[in-house]
C-alpha cells in the first residue's frame, strides 16, 4: 500500500495495531466523536455552551491557586486579540506540549473564569495544528470529528490518523459490498462504502450520542458484518466437521447397565439431559465436537465418566486431558474409584511420572490394555500411542489452545471430543470463541447444596477469621486457607505459603493439624497431603492456588482466601467452589487489604452471588474479552470494530443470519462467493477459522 503521509515510522505504528492495507486502515474505527461544528471566535463565546475555538498559545504555567491539585494554566489568544484560559488539574506534563506561538484547536465547555472574569475551559480537548497543515483545518473542526486512538506519542496522533483516512477515502476506488444481497435488503443495511465514509466522517446533523454509542446505521452495519463473517467461518467449520465420518457408538443395554452400576448417586435432571445430548452425538456417524458447561460443583466429572463408559463398552479407549498435574491426579482418583467397581482399569500419565512409570503407562495404552487414560499435556507427546482412542475429554479451564485440542484428536481415528469448562463462559464468548462447538449446559446443582455464605473481612480483622475457623473445626469440619501467587515467582509464592503455614501451625492453631500444599512439592508428596486432607487427618490445609480446580473434599466447609483482591473473579469462584460440596453449611471468607475500584467490584460480586454464569458475565465486563481467557491461544478472535460486551444483540442477529445462510445458501454460487471472501480476507484475522 502507498498512502501519502505514511512513512516507515508511521507504518510501523499502524502495523502494531494490525493495520497493513489501506482497507485495514479504513476499518480502524474512531473510539469516539466530537461535535466541533460550533466553531467560534473567543469574543462570541457564551458560558455554558460546547464550542470549538482556534487560538494560539500565549503562555503556560503552573497556577498559583489550587497548587495542591497541581492546576496548570495555559493562556490562549485568537487573531482578534481576545483571551481564553485553559485549565488542567495535574496538568504539569502540558508544559512540554504547549509552546508559545503554537496554533491549536480547543474544544470544550465555555465557563466564566471566576478569578479574571474572562472565559475559560476546564480540561478542554485540544489538537495542535501544525503550520503546514493549516489548510486542512476544515477536516478537523467545523464538523463532527472522529477521534482515534493514536500510538507512540507524536508519531501517530489522532489528527494524523484522521488526515490519512481522509486521504485514503479520497484516493481509493469504492470497495464493493460483499454481504449477501438478500440479507442486506432484509435488514436494510447501509451500503459498505457509505458506511465506511460515515464511520469516519459522519454527515452533518448525525446524532452524536448514537455515534458515540456505536449505533449509527454505519456502525450497526460494520459491526454486524464483522460478526457475520466470523460466524460464517464457524458455521462452515462445523459443516465441514459433519462431513467427517466418526465412530458410531452403540448404546446397548450393556452400556446402560454399566452406567447404572457405576453411578454413586442419582444424577440430576440436568446431568441426565446433558448425557442424552452427548450420547446422541456419540451414536451419530459424525465426530462429536461438544462443549460441556456447568457451574463449579455441578457434576461435570460424573457426566464425563458416563460418556467414557459408552466408549469403553464399545471397545474403545477414552482419554481425559487435564490442564494441571494436581487436577489430573484428582480426576484420576475420582475416576479410578468410579470404574474400579465396574471392572475398568484406569491409568495416569503426567509430566512428572517417573521414566519407568511413563514407559509402563505407554505400553498399556499402546497395547490397548487400559481403556481409561487420565493425564496432562504429557498425553500429547509424540511417543504416546493409543491402541483405539474413541473419546477425548478435555477439561480445559480455558487453558488448552485449539491446536492442542486437535493434537489429541489426531491420536485416534476421528474420536469424539468433549470439552469441559471449569467455570461457565458468558454466552457471547461461547458463541465466538467456541462458536463451532455444540453446547450442553448443566444448569442445576446436585440436591441438598446450600448456597455458600461469603464475607469480606479486612486484613486487620483476620483474628476473627481464625476464631471462626476454630469453631468450625470443633464441629468436625475442615478448612482451606489459600495464599495468592506472587508475581509469577514460584519460589516467592511457595515462601509466602510456607510462612502462613508456619504462622498458623505454631501461633494460631498449635493444637490442630495444619497441612501445606504448593506447586513445588513432588507429585507423591502432593498426593500424600491431599490424601491426608481427604481422610480428615489434616484439619486446615494451607495452600496456593494449586487447589483451584477439581479438589473435592465434602467435609471442608471454610475457604479463607488471603489477599483476595489479587485474584480474578473466575479464580475466586473456582476457589470458593472447593467448599459447599457436602450437606453442611459452608463459608467463604475473602480477606482483603487495600482495594482498587475494580477490586472492590470483584469482591462485591462474590459476596453478592453464587451464580457462576452471573459471575462470568461480570468478569467479562470488568476485564474485557482479551483478559477473560488469560491466554493468547484461547481461540478468541481479534475483533476490530465489534465488541462482544457492547454489541451482544448484534452478535445474536449476525449469528442467526450467518448460520441460516451457510446451512441453507440461496445458491451454490453465493455460498462459493462467501467461501472465497472468507479465504481471502478473514483467514488472516481469524486464523483459527480454517475454512475448507
Ligand atoms: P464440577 O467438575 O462440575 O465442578 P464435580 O464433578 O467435581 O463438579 O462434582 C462436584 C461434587 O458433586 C462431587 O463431589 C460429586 O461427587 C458430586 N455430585 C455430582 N453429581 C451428583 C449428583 N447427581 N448427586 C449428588 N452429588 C453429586
Ligand atoms: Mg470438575
Amino acid at each position: 500500500m502507498y498512502v501519502k503521509g505514511v512513512g516507515p515510522a508511521r507504518a510501523q505504528v499502524f502495523e502494531s495495531k494490525g493495520l497493513r492495507t489501506a482497507e485495514d486502515i479504513l476499518g480502524y474505527a474512531p473510539f469516539r466523536y466530537e461535535d466541533r461544528s460550533n466553531v467560534k471566535t473567543i469574543k462570541s463565546l457564551a458560558p455554558g455552551e460546547m464550542a470549538t475555538v482556534l487560538a494560539r498559545v500565549h503562555s503556560a504555567r503552573p497556577s498559583k491557586i489550587a497548587q495542591r491539585m497541581a492546576l496548570f494554566e495555559v493562556f490562549f489568544t485568537d487573531s482578534a486579540g481576545y483571551k481564553l484560559t485553559g485549565k488542567w488539574f495535574h496538568g504539569g506534563y502540558l508544559a512540554n506540549v504547549f509552546v508559545p506561538g503554537m496554533q491549536v484547536a480547543l474544544f470544550g465547555k465555555v465557563e466564566v473564569d471566576n478569578y479574571s472574569g474572562g472565559v475559560q475551559m476546564m480540561h478542554p480537548e485540544y489538537e495542535v495544528i501544525p503550520e503546514d497543515e493549516e489548510q486542512e483545518t476544515a477536516l478537523h473542526t467545523g464538523r463532527i470529528v472522529p477521534v482515534y486512538e493514536g500510538g507512540s506519542g507524536r508519531v501517530v496522533t489522532p489528527r494524523i490518523v484522521r488526515s490519512i483516512i481522509n486521504r485514503v477515502l479520497a484516493e481509493m476506488a469504492p470497495i464493493d459490498d460483499s454481504l449477501p444481497a438478500a440479507i442486506r435488503e432484509r435488514l436494510k443495511l447501509t451500503d459498505y462504502w457509505r458506511s465506511i465514509q460515515a464511520l469516519h466522517f459522519p454527515e452533518p446533523g448525525t446524532d452524536l450520542r448514537t455515534l458515540n454509542a456505536f449505533r449509527s446505521p454505519a456502525h450497526w452495519r460494520l459491526i454486524f458484518e464483522e460478526f457475520f463473517w466470523l460466524e460464517c467461518g464457524l458455521a462452515l467449520k462445523r459443516i465441514e466437521a459433519r462431513k467427517e465420518r466418526g465412530i458410531q457408538f452403540e448404546l446397548t443395554d450393556n452400556v446402560r447397565e454399566k452406567i447404572k452400576a457405576m453411578l454413586p448417586f442419582k444424577p440430576t435432571s440436568a446431568q441426565k439431559r446433558v448425557l442424552a445430548e452427548i450420547a446422541k452425538d456419540m451414536a451419530s456417524p459424525y465426530p462429536m465436537h461438544r462443549l460441556l458447561q456447568g457451574d463449579v460443583g455441578s457434576g461435570k466429572t460424573l457426566v464425563a465418566a458416563e460418556a467414557a463408559i459408552i466408549a469403553m463398552e464399545n471397545g474403545y479407549q477414552a482419554a481425559l486431558l487435564a490442564p494441571t498435574e494436581i487436577l489430573a491426579q484428582q480426576h484420576y482418583f475420582t475416576i479410578r474409584r468410579l470404574f474400579e467397581k465396574i471392572g475398568y482399569l484406569t491409568v495416569m500419565l503426567t509430566g512428572s511420572s517417573t521414566a519407568r512409570e511413563k514407559q509402563h503407562a505407554k505400553k498399556l495404552i499402546a497395547g490397548g490394555m487400559v481403556p481409561m487414560i487420565v493425564g496432562t499435556h504429557a498425553l500429547l507427546e509424540e511417543d504416546v500411542e493409543f491402541a483405539k482412542l474413541g473419546l477425548v475429554i478435555i477439561d480445559e479451564q480455558h487453558r488448552f489452545g485449539v491446536m492442542q485440542r486437535l493434537r489429541l484428536r489426531e491420536k485416534g481415528a476421528m474420536p469424539d471430543v468433549l470439552v469441559m469448562t471449569a467455570t461457565p463462559i458468558p454466552r457471547t464468548l461461547a458463541l465466538t470463541a467456541y462458536g463451532d462447538l455444540d453446547t450442553s449446559i448443566i444448569d442445576e446443582l446436585p440436591p441438598g447444596r446450600k448456597p455458600i455464605k461469603t464475607n469480606n473481612i479486612m486484613e486487620q480483622a483476620a483474628d476473627s477469621v481464625w476464631e471462626f475457623v476454630r469453631a468450625q473445626i470443633t464441629e468436625g469440619r475442615q478448612a482451606y486457607v489459600v495464599c495468592p501467587v506472587i508475581e509469577e515467582s514460584e519460589t516467592q509464592t511457595m515462601k509466602a505459603a510456607e510462612k502462613e503455614y508456619e504462622h498458623l501451625r505454631a501461633q494460631v492453631f498449635p493444637n490442630l493439624s495444619v497441612g501445606l500444599l504448593h506447586g513445588r512439592l513432588k507429585p507423591d508428596e502432593k498426593e500424600a497431603v491431599m490424601a491426608r486432607f481427604q481422610s480428615g487427618e489434616i484439619q486446615i490445609l494451607v495452600s496456593t492456588t494449586v487447589i483451584e480446580v477439581g479438589v473435592d473434599v465434602a467435609n471442608a466447609t471454610v475457604m479463607v482466601i488471603q489477599q483476595a483482591e489479587r485474584f480474578g473473579l473466575a479464580q475466586l469462584h473456582q476457589l470458593r467452589g472447593r467448599v459447599g460440596r457436602g450437606a453442611h453449611e459452608s463459608y467463604c471468607v475473602l480477606v482483603t487489604g487495600k482495594l482498587s475500584d475494580q477490586g472492590r467490584e470483584r469482591i462485591r460480586t462474590m459476596t453478592e452471588s453464587n451464580d457462576g454464569f452471573y459471575i462470568a458475565e461480570m468478569d467479562l465486563k470488568l476485564r474485557g474479552p482479551g483478559e477473560f481467557f488469560g491466554t493468547k491461544q484461547s481461540g478468541m478472535p481479534a475483533l476490530r470494530i465489534a465488541n462482544i460486551i457492547r454489541d451482544r444483540e448484534i452478535l445474536e442477529v449476525a449469528r442467526s443470519e450467518a448460520w441460516s445462510f451457510v446451512e441453507n445458501p440461496p445458491s451454490e454460487a453465493e455460498l462459493n462467493s462467501i467461501l472465497n471472501y472468507l479465504a481471502e480476507h478473514w483467514q488472516r484475522r481469524y486464523g483459527l477459522v480454517q475454512v475448507a
